[in-house]
């Protein structure tokens, strides 16, 4: 925001970035009391008139103009941006090379629907998915529109390739809104309470989630495995089983890695029983953990990939990538969608390679997550047990708030501190099983000192819990 509690006036409005078209309003200074401005005011008012109050934001103002790590509102409040929407705008919101090929295809065309006549970008992007993801099999790609999508294609593929019906998901999952994926994600409240009944032949299985883990991090990743086999061999019979679907770092569930050994475990014991691994890397994909893939820093070679959120660089686009002989196992007309691979969308993923490629983003994702957690420790330490856990990878970071002494969670801390942060500028998202956990997915153009200032708001703001 422009100004602090403590030094109200004090900064200069800042100004996004020189590639947004816009400038924001003139400075005006105000207090956290004063976060939510006339324009924000009036557009809630209409808000609440025409949409249903089931879709909620984290924010309480609008979006008027964004770039170079800051969203600025229509009253031109500018705010630090740690969320990406999301994990989407890994590159920057509007970053050049994706805003100019967007631009060059909407004055091509807008749609033509791939179903009926295709274009060469949607090749390109399939060629650069099929070699980015991990491992060197002939692979293809079928290209969607969201998260969710993706994830519910990956299970048509995997049960048409496989002939089986039974789909293996773990605790802390997220893999959509649908019914299919609202049936595999794990967490009740919001995203499944009173919406039931719920797809069949969904099972799920502990997560080796090493902090949590009943007898110790220590034993998390066989204790896990061990459960995991058992429900398979045992209860759902593995030749009944299509596929398991894991993120390789659980997002909303709170950026939990799986303890080490237990991916590798896990993708062993399905090649044993001809079952097919899905990695859904829809948030940890596309450069976030800084790698292409999360799954390559567990040397994962999944049988299938999702992808979203940062593939399209802000536009709606996602994909299914895997191993040829899978892909081709579905008949003619039996994938796609309306709009699954639109033209736009596919350009600006080209633009999204190409900036990742062209500035080091990787690179960027990493030193992006050195600093994030260097920070963090010295926080935990600062703060008497009130940090629980620093986790993730690369610019996909988190920490775990709780009790102070224990291992109790502490969603109102977490809830109090993502608050304060907001009412001081800075974007703060949250997530967790149990609501106990501040995220980080800064995007990769995020000044340096930009991450220096919202990171002593979050010292400020957790010196006050
Ligand atoms: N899978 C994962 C791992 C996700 O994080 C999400 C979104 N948070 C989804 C699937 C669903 O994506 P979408 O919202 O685009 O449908």
């Amino acid at each position: 925001m422009t100004t602090t509690a403590g030094a109200p006036g004090t900064e200069q409005q800042r100004t996004p970035a020189a590639s947004t078209s816009r400038t924001p309003a003139a400075s005006t200074s105000r207090t956290p009391a004063e976060l939510v401005g006339p324009r924000s005011r009036t557009l809630a008012a209409r808000r609440e008139a025409a949409l249903p109050a089931g879709l909620g934001s984290s924010m309480p103002v609008f979006a008027d103009t964004a770039g170079n790590g800051l969203l600025v509102d229509v009253d031109g409040t500018a705010f630090i941006d740690l969320g990406s929407g999301i994990a989407v705008t890994t590159v920057g919101n509007s970053a050049a090379r994706v805003v100019e090929r967007a631009h060059a295809q909407l004055e091509r065309f807008t749609h033509t629907c791939f179903m009926v006549t295709p274009y060469e970008s949607y090749i390109a992007v399939a060629e650069r998915l099929n070699e980015l993801t991990p491992g060197d099999h002939d692979k293809r790609t079928a290209l969607f529109n969201t998260g969710a999508e993706a994830v519910e294609n990956a299970v048509k593929y995997a049960r048409i390739a496989t002939g089986r019906p039974a789909v293996v998901v773990f605790d802390h999952a997220f893999h959509g809104r649908t019914l299919m994926t609202m049936s595999m994600t794990a967490k009740a409240d919001p995203y499944k309470k009173d919406f039931g009944p719920f797809a069949p032949e969904v099972y799920r299985a502990p997560m080796a989630y090493p902090y949590r883990w009943p007898s110790g991090p220590e034993n998390a990743a066989a204790e896990a495995f061990e459960q995991f086999r058992l429900l398979i061999d045992a209860q759902i019979g593995a030749q009944q089983v299509a596929a398991v679907v894991v993120e390789p770092i659980q997002g909303e569930g709170g950026f939990i890695v799986p303890a080490p050994g237990f991916l590798a475990q896990v993708a062993e014991f399905c090649r044993e029983r001809g079952i097919l691994l899905v990695a859904d890397e829809v948030q940890t994909g596309i450069a976030r953990t800084g790698d292409w893939f999360a799954s390559a820093h567990e040397e994962l070679v999944p049988d299938l990939v999702t992808t979203a959120k940062g593939l399209g660089g802000g536009l709606p686009l996602a994909g299914v990538t895997g191993r040829a002989d899978v892909m081709d196992a579905a008949h003619r007309g039996g994938i796609g969608g309306t709009y699954s691979g639109n033209p736009v969308a596919c350009e600006a993923a080209l633009g999204v390679f190409e900036t990742i490629e062209g500035e080091g983003l990787l690179e960027r994702a990493r030193e992006i997550g050195t600093a994030l957690t260097t920070e963090l420790t010295d926080m935990q330490a600062a703060t008497g047990g009130l940090i629980g856990e620093i986790r993730g990878r690369g610019a996909m970071i988190a920490a775990e708030l709780v009790v102070p002494g224990t291992t109790e969670p502490n969603a109102a801390a977490t809830a109090a501190l993502s608050k304060y942060c907001l009412d001081r500028g800075v974007l703060l998202l949250t997530a967790g099983t149990f609501g106990n956990v501040v995220r980080f997915l800064p995007p990769l153009d995020l000044p340096v000192e930009l991450l220096d200032e919202a990171l002593q708001v979050l010292r400020e703001g957790l010196g006050t819990l």
